[in-house]
């Protein structure tokens, strides 16, 4: 089979602390590492790194446009990068992820990035839809090899793709490609549906949050679904209604769904509507609330309401270093007004996405709350990532979550 890029490679030599970081199987090279370089490239060339010794170091997909210049694609031994190529990595991520569609699952992240050996490149699947998600331009020459490696792998009947919000996404790229575009397969009408542990959700890939419903949560919506029986369940930063789908599944005898987002609340009542077949669900009480969180859980206190659980599922607080401390107070303060609803014996499942706040100093963060209001904590639970979103390097770290009896 042929290269899927017929220019000549950009040649590279590093330094020796990117030599080593290479070695260790680090997947990205810094422009500032770069101390000789063949040619300009282009966003999509290949670059082979070499070693002080001129001996092959890594093969990876260039990109001028970013402080990331070459994302990794292998490193140790050269390879040819054809649709053989990637259909060895697509397989392997496959295999990984084997377990899911028997649990009623065909919703779920089948390409995790740098993760998967795929960097800068997220494929999620929802149901007969794929969604390619990139975070570098250097994807574009390649998606119709990979399009083609994965359908025999995932039986896909469509493609879209979305950019990062680093990639301009209201501007077309080079090649016309917009942010939502479909790659192939029927133009998109609705909303789509999908199952996640056998429950029916709908997403909108071309223009929801993330690519259209946050995947990451689903091992920690089924713990929620575990502990809800009988329960007054407050589910905030609710998005479409994940939690409380699975809160309500779980015998729940009240969910309370609270966001920001109209649209993404009207959503979250049809996804009550799309699993009516489970009594359970059927028989439930579902609020919405539009409201802010941090003003809603203040109200809610002072309206005397209590809950027997109450989720905890914030957007991303701190985005780089500078913003940790803040994201920290966040985090305390959604603790303590948590408390102030939360029956005494009740349960905490507080989330975070932020990727500068790592487990251990948010796991204190909560405690630390919970004492200053004489509520300690008993633990029942610390997770991190869900098997369909490996973390292979520690930059790749993001999701934590406590469950906690108040
Ligand atoms: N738990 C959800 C995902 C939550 S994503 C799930 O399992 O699918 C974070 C959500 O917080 C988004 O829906 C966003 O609209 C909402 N949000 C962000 N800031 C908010 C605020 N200040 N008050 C209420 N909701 C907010």
């Amino acid at each position: 089979m042929t290269a899927l890029n017929a220019s000549p490679p950009v040649a590279l030599r590093v330094s020796p602390a990117a030599e080593r970081a290479l070695r260790q199987g680090h997947p990205w090279l810094y422009e500032s590492a770069i101390v000789q370089q063949s040619r300009e490239g282009e966003a999509g060339d290949l670059a082979v790194i070499f070693d002080r010794k001129g001996r092959f170091l890594a093969v990876g997909l260039y990109d001028p446009h970013q402080a990331i210049r070459v994302r990794i694609l292998q490193q140790g031994t050269p390879a040819t990068i054809d649709e053989a190529w990637f259909q060895a990595r697509l397989k392997a991520a496959a295999a990984l992820r084997a377990s899911l569609p028997a649990a009623g699952t065909d919703g779920y992240r089948v390409v995790h990035g740098e993760n998967d050996g795929l960097p800068g490149l997220v494929i999620d699947r929802y149901g007969e839809t794929a969604v390619f998600k990139i975070y570098t331009t250097a994807w574009l020459p390649y998606l119709d090899g990979l399009c083609h490696a994965l359908s025999p792998i995932a039986g896909c009947q469509r493609a879209l793709l979305r950019l990062s919000r680093r990639l301009v996404p209201s501007e077309p790229t080079d090649e016309g490609l917009a942010d939502g575009a479909v790659l192939f397969g029927p133009p998109l009408q609705e909303p789509l549906r999908f199952r996640e542990n056998g429950l029916v959700f709908e997403a909108d890939p071309q223009r929801g949050q993330k690519t259209g419903f946050y995947l990451d949560q689903r091992e920690n919506r089924a713990r929620v679904e575990k502990l809800a029986l009988g329960q007054e369940v407050l589910n905030v930063f609710a998005y479409t209604g994940g939690f409380s789908v699975y809160a309500a599944r779980g015998g729940a005898s009240l969910v309370i769904s609270v966001d920001s987002s109209e649209p993404a609340l009207a959503a979250a009542k049809r996804n009550f509507a799309h699993n009516r077949s489970f009594p359970a669900v059927a028989a439930v009480h579902h609020e919405c609330l539009l409201m802010d969180a941090f003003q809603a859980l203040a109200r809610l206190a002072a309206d005397g309401r209590r809950f027997g659980m109450v989720v905890l599922d914030p957007p991303a607080f701190a985005h780089n270093q500078e913003q940790r401390s803040r994201a920290l107070g966040a985090y305390r303060r959604l603790t303590s007004l948590s408390l102030g609803v939360l029956r005494p014996g009740g349960v905490l499942v507080q989330a975070s996405c932020s990727r500068p706040i790592a487990a251990p100093a948010f796991f204190a963060a909560i405690h630390e709350a919970a004492r200053s209001l004489g509520r300690p904590l008993r633990e029942l639970e610390r997770t991190e990532h869900p098997l369909d979103h490996p973390v292979r390097f520690a930059q790749a770290a993001y999701l934590k979550c406590l469950f906690a009896i108040a």
